[in-house]
């Protein structure tokens, strides 16, 4: 048994003294017998740790620089140790760090409250604020549900929800019930309610018996039949907008949200978008549901929202909404639902700073250049025998490995080819995480393009190396 270590935080910018305990194989060994990770099988876990980080670039603790290429798990917004984010915290920290919002408020976050809602679509006035993108989500499914019960004509039977086929909405048992990824669902399935389903319009691999040209109108068509038979027992849509992250960068068909819309309003649904991974800029409009032109009643963001430093989580909500909400203590109409750390005013300091950083570098202004360089990168990698489909919607992209291009036949999940090539772009300095067979490409907005070539190079070369045994 290894002893206790004694916790000794030291401010970083002091060397480490010869007697720290905290030697690189000690931070190895105590993070593989002690840290569990995410998303990660722990028996076959390599340590791969992080010291410190400048600009674009992580180190790790032996001294190695990767370029972080997906966004430390897409939220980085402006790199690493920017400083004014950085003097934004610190500036915060001389205030306060938390005091709680429940019943109570606090300067900072009133104005990131503000400001949300004046970048916001006209129509989402009111942000409720919580820590993570599940908790985001969940908040805007219980609001759709309670304003239900409680709107000035109440429809208490309008309990359930209608979900894309494979959608990825958060972790908590609320979110894994409209989620469908079955990797990740799948054993969960006996906690969780039931979801109406629409199949993904997903060209590359479209539902059994529909051509890859038709699945725009699959999906719409479920959608719709789906709403006409159960609209009476539905109380919201859960959607991604434009592009489904987690599902595997599925990108759907031009107007697809926007007939999405039609449908909720047509049948009295509500809709929520969940603008945790697209929302921010991801997708090239600060807004994804800008690009078509859609309002929902509710919206989620997460990840970019603090530009990827604090976990700082917003649900916005329509007005109609929010007042069904409102009456005095004792009628109960109160929205019972808070976490701790919501609207915590260090996240809110630095989430305001982050909006006005990219209103003062002109952010959304730059990104059409970079996302078609990146494009350029993927139309070259889409030329690869093993790779199967490029998929991009603004500054995210997904690569799909294949065993065999012209019949699509994947690789074996459990052969790890996704991880290979990341592996590969790692030991290149090019930090990538794989979804199974899908290499993804997530790079911290404010990325130069010429450390943009470097991922698309970096990238190519990896698949090059690792599918057609070309070495470096
Ligand atoms: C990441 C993600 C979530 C969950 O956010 P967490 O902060 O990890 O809880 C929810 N929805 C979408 C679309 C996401 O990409």
């Amino acid at each position: 048994m290894p002893s206790k270590v004694p916790n000794s935080p030291l401010p970083s910018s002091e060397p480490r003294p010869a007697t720290s305990p905290w030697t690189p194989d000690r931070y190895r060994q105590v993070d593989r017998e002690t840290y569990w990770h995410p998303f990660t099988q722990m028996a076959e876990y390599e340590p791969f740790i992080i010291e410190r980080a400048e600009g674009f670039y992580l180190i790790d603790i032996d001294g190695n620089r990767y370029l972080d290429a997906v966004s430390s798990l897409w939220c980085n917004v402006h790199g690493h140790r920017h400083p004014k984010l950085d003097q934004a915290i610190r500036d915060q920290l001389d205030r306060v760090a938390h005091s709680t919002q429940l019943g109570f408020s606090n300067t900072t976050t009133i104005q990131l409250a503000k400001k949300i809602v004046d970048l916001a679509p006209d129509g989402l006035e009111h942000v409720f604020f919580s820590d993570s993108g599940s908790t985001a989500v969940e908040v805007a499914m219980k609001m759709a549900f309670q304003y239900w019960q409680q709107r000035p004509e109440p429809q208490p039977q309008k309990t359930r929800f209608i979900a894309m086929g494979v959608a990825y909405h958060g972790d908590t048992i609320g979110n894994v019930s409209v989620g469908g990824v079955d990797l990740f669902h799948k054993i969960f399935k006996p906690l969780l309610f039931e979801a109406f389903r629409i199949p993904a319009p997903f060209a590359y691999r479209p539902p059994e018996g529909v051509a890859s040209e038709d699945v725009l109108q699959h999906s719409l068509q479920t959608a719709e039949a789906i709403l006409k038979e159960h609209h009476h027992e539905i109380a919201a849509l859960v959607v991604e907008p434009l592009i489904q992250g987690a599902a595997g960068m599925i990108v759907h068909p031009e107007g697809f949200l926007k007939e999405l819309r039609a449908l909720t309003k047509k049948y009295n649904v509500l809709m929520i978008c969940d603008e945790v991974f697209v929302g921010i800029g991801r997708m090239g409009t600060m807004f994804a549901c800008e690009q078509e032109g859609v309002v929902p009643d509710l919206l989620c963001l997460a990840k970019g929202i603090s530009a990827g430093y604090l976990p700082v989580a917003a649900t916005l909500a329509s007005t109609e909404i929010y007042n069904a909400f409102l009456g005095t203590f004792g009628e109960l109409r109160t929205f019972y639902h808070g976490h701790t750390f919501g609207g915590n005013p260090l996240g809110a300091a630095v989430s305001l700073a982050n909006l006005e950083l990219i209103e003062e570098t002109q952010l959304l202004e730059s990104m059409p250049t970079k996302i078609e360089r990146l494009q350029e990168h993927l139309a070259e990698i889409k030329e690869l025998p093993h790779v199967g489909d490029v998929r991009q919607r603004g500054f995210a992209a997904g690569v799909e490995l294949v065993q065999d291009k012209a019949t699509k036949e994947p690789y074996p999940y459990e052969e790890k080819w996704g991880y290979q090539v990341c592996d590969e772009a790692i030991r290149r300095g090019v930090l990538l995480r794989p979804l199974g067979n899908v290499v993804v490409i997530v790079p911290p907005l404010a990325l130069p393009l010429d450390e943009i070539d470097k991922i698309g190079q970096t990238l190519k070369a990896a698949i090059q190396a690792v599918t057609e045994g070309k070495g470096t």
